[in-house]
């Protein structure tokens, strides 16, 4: 499911920018390239789009951070 991917939206959450919502931190899906938010976040993006399309595996998109996590096992991968 890990593809070397390019981030859609860098910086922002690709739905909290189009509904206008703040977020905490963000998530890029290692699948897709898809950037959510956090489950930290009102709107939970990451875990939605996890969920809703199957990318199970994120890694955090925070200057610093290269750790991966994996939402259908609930664990570092
Ligand atoms: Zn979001
Ligand atoms: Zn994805």
């Amino acid at each position: 499911m890990i593809r070397p991917v390019r981030p859609r939206t860098p910086g922002q959450c690709e739905e909290c920018i189009k509904i206008g919502s703040p977020w905490v931190h963000l998530r890029t899906c290692l699948t897709c390239g898809h950037v959510g938010c956090c489950d930290s976040s009102p709107n939970r993006h990451a875990r939605a789009h996890a969920y809703g399309i199957g990318h199970p595996v994120v890694r955090s998109a925070e200057p610093g951070e290269d750790w991966r996590w994996c939402y259908v096992d609930e664990a570092f991968v």
